[in-house]
């Protein structure tokens, strides 16, 4: 074990992006609990001024920035009398990513993230990614720039977090394969029938977390499984073939890693996203976490599941998206925001959301416009292509799924 007595005692400098939402909520609760020990830089939020303002007044913020634009006037109201700074609009986003905080927390929700996230890498911040979609749709390209800054990501999925940890146990020629944990979500014992008829109000009922609803909507369709094999593989340089998927539906282990001697290191906790978010903010420390302890006696039962890839197209589809390379995560990624969307404003069935996404991603593939990405433009570009087309194609999946 370490040593930690020398555990970071000066303040640290943090930036929290997408501070309003759940990640943020639970970012915002930890920093609460240490108050002496963190000075926050800058806070960000997509449209809730006054949630915005609010944290930024009760943390002493530096900055806050708010991604409408046409609300700066109203932040600046928000903040009359404190000697916080304030912006509004996407550079204002990317503006609060770059100033200059010894950690950031990337909790932006979907591809919207990724530039604010560059931002924060390419200045070799130490960077705790919650926002998946960004490391999809931007792929290697995102890792190979946070080596070129020298920039730390630590991974505040919990799974990845989970596989961060056991990672540790053994070097990258004795790895066999890595395991992440599924809890497979509200659909998890549904037929395929019902799967595809799905409400909202149903896709909305995690079993065990509280989650943004982008998410928790992704965790149903099994998407959100599918983009943390994506992360997995880009986060660790692993190959499709070396990451597996097991629903395990109490959420306890959340990740392990299989070594050439058949050891298997497994990381487990209360499903609480404090606690990798903790692991993010204290590393390469530890820091005492305001989480229940595990009591594995009163949970009595931890069960597993092959995962059902017929049921669950979304973890399909993701592999080959994989396997695909070359843009096809970040296809997948995007036309999964369309689809989503779409399901939420009531305009496609449930199960419309993966067929959405196949049909986005064979369209994609037959164009034959693959090309290893080489800069955020070359994502943005193909995630704002992917996007028109399944803008385009969602009318006739809605009609095929009535
Ligand atoms: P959320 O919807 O609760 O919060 C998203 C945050 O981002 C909010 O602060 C919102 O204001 C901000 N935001 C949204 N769109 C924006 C835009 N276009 N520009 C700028 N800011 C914008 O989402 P969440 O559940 O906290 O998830 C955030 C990210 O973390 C997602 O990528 C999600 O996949 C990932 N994640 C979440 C969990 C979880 O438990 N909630 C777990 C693992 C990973
Ligand atoms: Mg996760």
């Amino acid at each position: 074990m370490r040593n930690n007595k020398a555990a970071a005692s000066a303040v640290r400098t943090v930036t929290v992006l997408g501070a309003t939402g759940s990640i943020g909520d639970s970012t915002m609760d930890l920093l609460r609990g240490a108050r002496e020990r963190y000075q926050v830089e800058a806070l960000t939020a997509n449209t809730n001024v006054e949630a915005l303002a609010k944290l930024a007044r009760e943390f002493g913020a530096r900055f806050a920035a708010i991604a409408d634009p046409d609300r700066l006037g109203e932040l600046k109201q928000a903040l009359a009398g404190t000697r916080i700074e304030c912006g509004a609009g996407e550079s204002a986003i990317i503006e609060a990513a770059a100033r200059p905080a010894d950690w950031v927390m990337a909790a932006v929700s979907g591809a919207a993230g990724l530039k604010p996230a560059l931002a924060a890498v390419d200045r070799g911040a130490a960077v705790a990614l919650a926002n998946k979609e960004c490391l999809v749709c931007a792929g290697d390209f995102f890792m190979q720039r946070a080596a070129k800054a020298g920039a730390c990501i630590l991974p505040a999925d919990s799974e990845h977090n989970a596989l961060f940890q056991a990672l540790g146990s053994g070097n990258r020629e004795e790895l066999v394969r890595v395991i992440i944990t599924a809890s497979g979500g509200p659909f998890r014992t549904w037929a395929a029938a019902d799967i595809e008829q799905a409400t909202l109000a149903q896709a909305l009922k995690h079993p065990n977390w509280s989650m943004g609803q982008k998410i928790t909507i992704d965790s149903a369709s099994m998407m959100n499984k599918g983009l943390e094999v994506i992360e997995a593989s880009y986060l660790f340089a692993l190959t499709p073939d070396e990451i597996d998927v097991l629903v395990h539906p109490q959420s306890i282990i959340h990740g392990m890693v299989e070594f050439s001697d058949r050891s298997v290191v497994a990381q487990l906790g209360a499903p609480d996203m404090r606690i990798p978010i903790a692991h993010c903010l204290g590393w390469p420390d530890r820091i005492v976490g305001p989480s229940a302890r595990l009591d594995l006696a009163k949970i009595g039962q931890l069960t597993f599941e092959a995962p059902d890839f017929e049921r669950f197209p979304a973890l399909r589809l993701a592999y080959e998206s994989l396997r695909t390379g070359r843009g096809a995560t970040t296809v997948y990624n995007a036309a999964n925001e369309v689809a989503v969307a779409a399901f939420i404003a009531g305009q496609i069935r449930f199960g419309a959301i993966a067929r959405l996404v196949e049909a986005t991603m064979n369209d994609w593939i037959r164009s034959g416009n693959l090309a290893p990405l080489s800069s955020a433009d070359d994502a943005i570009s193909i995630d704002h292509n992917a996007r028109n087309k399944a803008a385009s194609l969602l009318p006739q999946i809605a009609l095929k799924a009535s």
